[in-house]
């Protein structure tokens, strides 16, 4: 018999992450998530949720949830391509698609479900993916399921991915596809992708173009549309536009919209659909309404951008740094790790949730407060937040 202990790396692992205080520490949420909200026993400003628009609170999302309950029930009892597809799963593909001004749409469980699902039926043995080194980790999944060739080009670094092209014309065999792979707003540092150029690169080299769009959705373009509308870009740049309704659309759930090619193949091929349960009626009516409110309400997306304007040039005149920061995501450059740690402590303890992004998520001297803004925050929430992070930068020798 083996000595070995099957189950000895939990503890120890786990010990590891706590020792080099790399473990998740967990903070409630005791109610909804709004900007002025409890986290932990404390009344604090929130700063740092992917809820941009606030429609997670939204009184006609939760009502459109509380009716599909009443009139569908708690649970769709199966996959979709069995006996869980109902009407309000349809409806909801529907609306998104004329809300994207796209062919169709498909909804998948998560964003993640549809990277990880889809990006390994698009590209396989034989093709290339060409991905930015940035792109999030459900991209990094979804290519790391395909047996295709990777290749990645240096962040939104335009002249990178034509070298990355060019070389790829020379593989031989030619590779059958390629497909080329960007977030369209990146997480960590709020920058936009230049998917213009991505999209004209790709066509002089016939290559596919797939753009997670999970932070420009309700953000970038007409109305909140995304960055597809941001750019106007049309269905023949960009071929795969993936979202998510997990952020500016308040609720959860991922989608693609494209040509009905696209969500034909998509939903035939994607195992991550076809073989997990599909989302419950109130889900699926909350998500209904969070499009019917981007399309009815456009003061959302408005103050969103007044908000960030605002608190973006505040904690620049304050002597911070944000990056490259373009969108709602405001990165509060701080350096050290443990120096972010304190100040999004500090932060806490003034009432103000905004936490910490230390190594490895992102270099070992780039640690920050990631801070996000939010349509509902007030201009005297801003000038409360501008206050904390002036006395904690300057507490701290950082300002
Ligand atoms: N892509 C990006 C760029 C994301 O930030 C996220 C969420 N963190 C996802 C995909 C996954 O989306 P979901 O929350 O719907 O799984």
């Amino acid at each position: 018999m083996p000595s070995r202990d099957p189950v000895g790396f939990l503890g120890s692992e786990y010990k590891g992450l706590v020792e080099a205080e790399l473990d998740w520490k967990l903070r409630v949420l005791q109610g909804p998530s709004t900007t002025r909200c409890v986290v932990d026993g404390k009344q604090v400003l929130m700063l740092c949720s992917n809820n941009y628009l606030s429609l997670s609170n939204h009184p006609k999302l939760k009502a459109a949830a509380i009716d599909a309950v009443k009139t569908h029930g708690a649970g769709s009892g199966s996959v979709r391509p069995i006996a869980g597809n109902m009407d309000l799963h349809m409806e909801l593909e529907r609306r998104l698609a004329r809300f994207k001004d796209a062919e169709a749409s498909l909804v998948y469980q998560t964003g993640f479900a549809a990277n990880s699902g889809l990006i390994p039926q698009l590209a396989d043995e034989g093709d290339l993916i060409v991905s930015d080194e940035l792109n999030h980790g459900s991209i990094i999944d979804g290519v790391r399921l395909s047996k295709a060739d990777r290749a990645v080009y240096k962040h939104c670094d335009v002249a990178d991915l034509e070298k990355v092209m060019a070389d790829a014309e020379k593989h031989i065999p030619a590779y059958r596809r390629i497909l080329v792979i960007s977030d369209g707003v990146f997480s960590m540092d709020g920058d936009i992708a230049p998917l213009d150029s991505i999209a004209k690169i790709a066509r002089a080299h016939g290559a596919m173009v797939y753009v997670d769009d999970a932070h420009g959705e309700g953000v970038l373009g007409e109305g909140g549309r995304g960055i597809v509308s941001h750019f106007r870009l049309g269905r023949n740049d960009v071929h795969v536009e993936m979202g998510t309704f997990s952020k500016a659309f308040g609720v959860v759930g991922g989608h693609i919209s494209g040509s009905r090619d696209l969500v034909n193949y998509a939903y035939n091929k994607s195992r991550t659909w076809l073989l997990s349960g599909s989302h419950p009626p109130a889900v699926v009516a909350a998500c209904i309404a969070a499009v019917d409110v981007l399309e009815t309400e456009p003061q959302h997306v408005r103050s969103l951008w007044a908000n960030t304007d605002y608190f973006r040039k505040g904690i620049q005149s304050l002597g911070f740094d944000t990056g490259k920061s373009q969108t709602p995501i405001v990165p509060v450059m701080i350096g050290e790790s443990g120096a972010a740690k304190r100040f999004s402590s500090l932060l806490f303890e003034m009432n103000m949730f905004a936490l910490p992004i230390v190594f490895p998520m992102v270099a070992r001297d780039k640690a920050r407060i990631r801070t996000i803004m939010n349509a509902a925050l007030t201009r005297a929430d801003l000038d409360e937040a501008l206050g904390a992070f002036e006395k904690i930068g300057k507490k701290l020798g950082l300002v």
